[in-house]
């Protein structure tokens, strides 16, 4: 009798454990849950580093378009994982900000292709191996050449030579122009122009197909600033700036430079797929006034390969991708060893000292082992699609160099301060044919049908 009363007492604890049984039971299942929703949340997203571009910043380059990634499996399996790590940390980057884009594997690389949506990667493939092969791409390195002769060592080499900037009546709107007193005025893309029509017809002699670029001083660009408008407009807003200062001269801006090289590059990449372009230019150092420059006495010269992407460059989506064109090409190859022999010309035929970049580490590499070689991202030297040597001789605005551009251009020497002197337009195209001449003598096979 006692006992059922016992467990009729015990009925509500039994309920109130089973309650809370049941409660717990469900709050633990509901904490699992959750934790594995998170681990997958982790696990998609651990390849990546999500932090977001700096601020508001735009992530394509100006006038730049969202590249299809797909063209990348042109190149699947092709570059070892070791070659990979080295071209993208010592040549094309400039410190680790590509950790936060490019997620390294040891057989694959996992790569943002668009920032503004966190889970757009592209994966590529390592090589396991070495190959002899040669990557796909549209031109030639010296070692693929068939064999040139000791008069033409460049017979079929394709070069486009590529004259820096417009000059005539849009060198004003370019600054790339100044003048002193009454004397003709200084005007950059007239001075390339010159320059690259000499190379052209030393070029041709040696053998090489030759491409200008622009022959006259007129845009290749169809369009004109009133074209750029919405891309001024948008430009000038994700800076924060509305005025019609700022939006005008991005105008000015996109027609005369950045949509005139990009149309550049559109002709050389479609169009003539050379083995190599030269980019003319002519240096200067900060004139201020056009119509009272200051001159200097600096003087000096560089040459160019590409690479060294900034911390802001590489978080562009096509400037990343053009990048990696770039290292699955192997450009940085046939750019350097090119690049060594034209540094070395120019230092010889000039005699100019080798410039130096102050705070170089952010957006410029040195080639150590050569003065005046430096690596870094133009955009000219990025979406021509082969090997881009990059020229910046002399200083325009310096003394002596202002002297000889008034002088112009003459065969054989004139006396120049006690010096013979070729005109200062050929002997920019002597360094830069000897250099190439020499550079395909000694890399290219060369038949000799005499045997001396
Ligand atoms: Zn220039």
């Amino acid at each position: 009798m006692l006992a059922p009363n016992h467990s009729r007492k015990l009925y509500p604890i039994i309920g109130l454990l089973l309650v809370l049984l049941i409660v717990a039971g469900g709050y633990i299942a509901l904490l699992e849950m959750q934790r594995k929703a998170a681990t997958s949340a982790q696990q998609k997203e651990e390849p990546l580093i999500t932090t977001p571009p700096e601020s508001q910043e735009a992530t394509l380059a100006d006038l730049g378009e969202q590249p299809d990634w797909t063209t990348l499996d042109l190149w699947q399996d092709t570059i070892t994982h070791d070659d990979f790590y080295y071209l993208l940390t010592e040549i094309y980057t400039t410190d680790n900000t590509w950790k936060r884009y490019i997620t390294i594997h040891p057989d694959h690389a996992i790569i943002r292709t668009d920032t503004s949506k966190p889970g757009a990667t592209y994966r590529l493939n390592f090589a396991s191996v070495i190959s002899e092969a040669s990557p796909n791409r549209n031109w030639n390195s010296v070692g693929e050449l068939p064999p040139g002769t000791k008069d033409k060592p460049l017979a079929g080499v394709h070069i486009a030579i590529d004259p820096g900037h417009i000059g005539g009546d849009y060198a004003k709107i370019e600054a790339r122009w100044f003048q002193i007193g009454d004397s003709p005025p200084v005007k950059e893309g007239d001075m390339t122009l010159l320059t690259a029509k000499i190379i052209k017809d030393e070029l041709i002699n040696l053998g090489a197909k030759v491409y200008l670029i622009r022959g006259s001083n007129q845009p290749v660009n169809p369009r004109r600033a009133d074209d750029y408008r919405e891309a001024a407009l948008a430009k000038a807003a994700s800076l924060g700036k509305t005025d019609e200062e700022t939006v005008s001269q991005y105008q000015q801006k996109f027609f005369y430079r950045t949509g005139e090289i990009r149309e550049r590059a559109r002709r050389v990449n479609l169009a003539f797929n050379p083995d190599l372009v030269l980019c003319l230019h002519f240096n200067a150092e900060a004139w201020g006034d056009p119509l009272r420059p200051t001159l200097t006495e600096n003087n000096h010269f560089h040459v160019l390969l590409h690479g060294a992407l900034t911390r802001r460059e590489i978080a562009h989506d096509d400037e990343r991708f053009e990048m990696l064109v770039k290292i699955l090409q192997r450009s940085h190859e046939e750019e350097k060893a090119l690049g060594i022999y034209m540094a070395q010309s120019l230092s010889k035929a000039t005699k100019l000292p080798a410039y130096q970049y102050l705070n170089a580490a952010s957006r410029a590499r040195p080639i150590k082992e050569i003065p005046g070689l430096w690596i870094r991202n133009l955009l000219a030297n990025r979406i021509y699609q082969c090997p881009v040597i990059f020229l910046e001789p002399y200083v325009m605005n310096n003394k002596q160099v202002h002297e000889r551009i008034q002088l112009g251009d003459y065969k054989e020497t004139k006396m120049i301060q006690g010096e013979e002197k070729k005109s200062i337009y050929r002997e920019y195209a002597d360094a830069v044919v000897v250099a190439l001449r020499q550079y395909y003598l000694d890399y290219r096979i060369i038949y000799n049908p005499e045997g001396s």
